[in-house]
């Protein structure tokens, strides 16, 4: 992939404020787009994505909406893709876990992940899609996990919504591939960010002993993966997920 193989793309990341988002709106703006960092309700974390990007030449804007509100995103990305006059890159990686074993889980943790996750990912989809079948070209990236096609006791909502957007990937795929948006996503394994270091020690080591390159991944290694995807080099891939795990689970 060439330096600037970016330059003049419009990327939205979704969830850019911190950990695995942060790496991606990073990487695409350092790869020339301009990148709309999205974000919930860390404001402060998502201003100091955007000074990252451009304390290093680059180019973001802050982009505030719940992916679980329909209304809500529909407008920003519809405000987005007219005041830019595009929209390249929609990368939806948004997405929260809240474990809990099946028999105590509770009805509204169920709806709050499924809405959020698997939700997020369509409204955000659909918003972006219109723009970039107009434009006929564009790329859209989901982030699943490991879990989806594993499975994990205690993860019975974030498995399914995970799983849910595997398949959302490749019925748009076949959808928007005549309109030439090509719909990938990246299962990420276990990776080193907030949301895994809040693990407890014993969770950890036992995660670590099921992968055989015996480290954690990186959010930058997931980045790059995000990054291929996103490129004009991918554009014969469409509908694939693409495992970045260590080899936990192939
Ligand atoms: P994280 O550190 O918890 O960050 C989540 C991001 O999503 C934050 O920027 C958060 O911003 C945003 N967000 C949450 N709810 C939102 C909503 N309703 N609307 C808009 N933004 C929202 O997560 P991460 O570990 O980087 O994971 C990122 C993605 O990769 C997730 O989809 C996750 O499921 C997936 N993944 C992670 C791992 C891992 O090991 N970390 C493994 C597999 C898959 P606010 O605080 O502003 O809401």
């Amino acid at each position: 992939m060439s330096g600037k193989a970016l330059e003049g793309r419009v990327a939205l990341v979704t969830g850019a404020s911190r950990g695995i988002g942060r790496a991606v709106a990073i990487d695409l703006a350092a790869r020339g787009a301009h990148v709309a960092v999205n974000y919930s309700s860390s404001e402060d974390a998502a201003r100091s994505c955007v000074a990252a990007i451009e304390e290093a030449g680059g180019t973001a804007e802050l982009c505030r909406f719940d992916v679980g509100d329909a209304e809500a995103t529909t407008a920003a990305i519809a405000a987005l893709a007219k005041a830019r006059a595009r929209l390249d890159i929609l990368v939806n990686n948004a997405g929260i876990t809240i474990d809990g074993l099946l028999l105590r889980y509770r009805e509204d943790d169920w709806r709050r992940t499924l809405d959020t996750n698997l939700g997020g990912v369509f409204h955000c989809s659909r918003a972006a899609a219109r723009f970039m079948a107009r434009a006929r070209e564009g790329r859209i990236v989901n982030l699943t996990s490991v879990v989806a096609s594993m499975g994990n006791a205690g993860q019975a909502a974030y498995a399914a919504s995970k799983a849910g957007i595997e398949g959302l990937t490749r019925a748009l795929a076949r959808e928007l591939a005549p309109r030439g948006v090509t719909v990938n996503a990246v299962a990420p394994g276990f990776i080193d960010t907030e949301m895994t270091a809040a693990l407890p020690e014993a969770a950890r080591s036992m995660y670590l002993a099921l992968i055989p390159l015996g480290r954690l991944g990186t959010v930058e290694e997931v980045a790059a993966a995000v990054a291929y995807l996103a490129s004009p080099e991918a554009a014969y891939v469409t509908g694939h997920v693409l495992a970045i795990n260590g080899g936990m689970y192939t």
